[in-house]
């Protein structure tokens, strides 16, 4: 794997698409596993860096009554965290006695998860867990840990398999990490 750029920026070769889907499938029997009979979960993919783990993640779960939907936050521009949370797309399910499970692309300051989570109590679900593929855990600010983790790395800015650098590199199958 060769190194990249974005926007004047050099990313190197970090995870391979192997070992991505390795971790998808432990996080999704682990999810499994935590799912009672004859509930219908529902799966909440925050848009947009979650997309592609999202798709990967729910069929990778194989449950036959199972549902997705989609959430909409803004909190990075280029590099780094603004701090500021900006929903940009609501959720119109209900979840009341629900289990719900947030997918999540990466978990840094973990603001946006805290956020979230504490807007889906309101509604009084059976359960809130939240899966993300990549956790950062020295940068975390706010709320807990997620529940399920692909892997936890240091806290350097990454790229591909749905993580963008302003729009760019989402579609890239591997993950790629910022060159220092
Ligand atoms: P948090 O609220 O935990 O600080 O950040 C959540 C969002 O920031 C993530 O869903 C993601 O969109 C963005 N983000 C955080 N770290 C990175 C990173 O290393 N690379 C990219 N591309 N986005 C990131």
């Amino acid at each position: 794997m060769a190194e990249v750029t974005y926007n004047g920026l050099t990313f190197e070769p970090y995870i391979t698409r192997d070992a991505i889907a390795e971790q998808v499938k432990r996080v999704a029997a682990e999810i499994r596993r935590d799912i009672d009979p004859g509930e219908i979960p529902l799966f909440l993919c925050v848009l947009n860096g979650a997309y592609i783990f999202a798709a990967d993640l729910f069929r990778e779960c194989g449950i036959q009554n199972a549902e997705i939907a989609f959430i909409r936050f803004k909190s990075y521009e280029g590099t780094s965290s603004t701090g500021k949370i900006n929903e940009v797309m609501g959720l119109d399910t209900d979840i009341k006695g629900r289990t719900v499970i947030i997918i999540e692309d990466i978990v840094d300051t973990g603001l946006t998860a805290d956020h979230l989570r504490r807007k889906l109590l309101e509604q009084q679900p059976k359960r809130v867990a939240m899966a993300t593929l990549l956790f950062k855990p020295d940068s975390l600010k706010a709320g807990e840990a997620p529940e399920y983790v692909g892997f936890n790395i240091p806290s350097k800015f990454i790229i591909g398999y749905g993580l963008d650098l302003d729009g760019l590199a989402r579609n890239l199958p591997d993950i790629y990490v910022l060159k220092s």
